[in-house]
């Protein structure tokens, strides 16, 4: 491996090192510019799954669309395996190698020819090839891939864990790529008509990953300005790209979409930051949105005298009495707590593993204003302590902070799994924050007594020995361990000074 010392590599390798060997490899450039689209936060590491996860699952949702890793066995093995758990039903195309491919520069001519072999017009609109860890680190120049074969296009793509902090932001890597590319066509010339083309709209594109019940009730908001719904990034078929970048403005609804945003702006689309959610939150979002149409003020006006009324309603019928604090890695967390404090939530704490942006601005000021500390590029131990320190009625968030609560009795959600499964926007959003909050809430006094009637059980140390003879531990171990400990410590605080 070029570059790259033995031992080193991927997520455990260390991410300098990493870096070092990437840009060592000509990928410099590429380095800079993930750096500048994602910056890093307090954590260095992926704490997440990891993140090619993201680019991988945009494309295995696209119709027409093939999907190609290279990357090492392990990887490509954990990669593969989530996208099937989570229902891909596609087959995932890798390009293996070995340390000689890789040195030689074999692999690239591998992959040459794996894409040469798959493109075929009758099956696909293009082939995604993706450069995980060690290929990144290595230089492989997947933009010396043929721009398209056959006429289906070759789309090459970087998304190592040391360049790419979270699987939310791969997402926009792929989908960025596309829209520069299908940007790209439609300025050369005539392109396909999108699905569901209706000449003359004034349509509105959305940024993120929504849940499918959202773009109908956003439609239904946008209709009283004159505006209809546009396409929905990352999208699911590539003429869709087309309709993505043909619209009056777009909305980043999930504020990480750099480069998406990137092309949308270079072609001229205004983005309009925050959500249409609780009641300030969409009177500030169709007032957006209305400016960077060119909507006039009384029909602002009109579209939020039809909405907010019912969005006041929907709060109103079941608040929400309790102190929640949100983490999680969606990139709609400070919505979220947006939605709860307007439903009549104490929420002291947002964390996000996604960087600070302009698109959440308006988001962050007005959680501050409403006494919210909101944490970009949380780390869990800063979810945790945010946790121990609230002592809130209901947590939110990732598998291990909800692992954390449920161990000290505090009733928990998964973010990914129940709060984005359920309509966020408009009047649907208002009602449904509700009766979640409502049905986990009410858990809190059985916690606790399955917390004292579990006391002591599953406890690291005697974890599993409960009718037996825990083992012993071989002799001198745990002080051998102790020393190793301090000596390691010492060895890290004398590279510190
Ligand atoms: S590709 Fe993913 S799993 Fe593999 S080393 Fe990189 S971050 Fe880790």
């Amino acid at each position: 491996m070029d570059g790259l010392p033995p031992g080193a590599g991927g997520c455990h390798g260390g991410r300098e090192t990493m870096q070092a060997a990437a840009r060592a490899a000509g990928k410099s450039e590429a380095m800079e510019r993930l750096a500048r689209d994602y910056p890093r936060g307090p954590h260095d590491q992926p704490q997440s799954m990891c993140p090619a996860f993201g680019s991988l699952r945009v494309g295995l949702r696209m119709k027409r669309t093939a999907t190609i890793l290279s990357g090492s066995a392990c990887c490509v093995y954990g990669l593969t395996f989530t996208s099937h758990f989570y229902g891909a039903r596609r087959s995932v195309g890798y390009v293996p190698f070995n340390s000689e491919t890789l040195v030689t520069g074999k692999l690239f001519e591998d992959i040459r020819e794996a894409v040469h072999a798959m493109a075929k017009p009758e099956e696909y609109d293009a082939i995604v090839v993706t450069n995980l860890c060690v290929p990144t680190a290595s230089g492989v120049p997947l933009d010396l891939l043929p721009r398209e074969i056959n006429g289906v296009r070759i789309i090459g793509i970087d998304v190592p864990g040391f360049g790419v902090p979270t699987h939310a932001e791969a997402k926009d890597v792929l989908s960025g790529a596309m829209l520069r590319y299908a940007r790209a066509e439609a300025e050369a010339g005539p392109v396909a008509r999108p699905a569901r083309h209706v000449e003359g709209a004034r349509s509105v594109t959305l940024l993120g990953e929504l849940f499918p019940a959202d773009p109908p009730g956003i439609g239904a908001l946008l209709a009283p300005l004159g505006l209809s719904l546009g396409a929905t990034v990352p999208t699911r078929e590539w003429r869709d790209l087309y309709a993505a970048l043909d619209c009056v403005a777009a909305a980043a609804l999930h504020p990480f979409y750099t480069a998406s945003v990137r092309e949308l702006q270079a072609a001229g689309r205004p983005v309009v930051g925050s959500g249409p959610v609780g009641v300030e939150g969409t009177a500030a979002w169709l007032e957006g949105i209305g400016r960077a149409a060119g909507v006039e003020a009384a029909r602002v006006d009109a579209a939020k005298a039809r909405t907010l009324p019912a969005i006041q309603g929907a709060l109103g019928a079941k608040p929400v009495k309790a102190r929640i604090t949100v983490s999680g890695y969606e990139g709609s967390e400070l919505l979220v707590a947006r939605l709860l404090i307007e439903a009549g939530a104490e929420v002291p704490y947002v964390g996000t593993a996604c960087p600070r942006t302009e698109w959440s601005e308006p988001d962050r000021q007005w959680l501050e204003a409403h006494g919210c500390h909101v944490q970009y590029r949380a780390s869990l131990e800063q979810d945790i302590a945010a946790m121990r320190e609230a002592k809130p009625d209901l947590a939110l968030g990732t598998t291990p902070l909800v692992q954390k609560a449920k161990e000290e009795g505090t009733p928990a959600l998964y973010f990914t799994n129940m709060v984005s499964a359920r309509p966020l926007f408009g009047p649907a959003g208002a009602a449904s924050m509700a009766g979640i909050v409502a049905a986990q809430t009410s858990g809190r006094e059985r916690f606790s007594r399955m917390v004292s009637f579990f006391e002591g059980v599953g406890t690291p140390d005697g974890a599993g020995y409960g009718f037996r003879d825990k083992p012993a531990d071989p002799p001198g171990f745990r002080e051998r361990i102790r020393k190793q400990r301090l000596a390691r410590a010492k060895a890290e605080e004398a590279v510190g000074t």
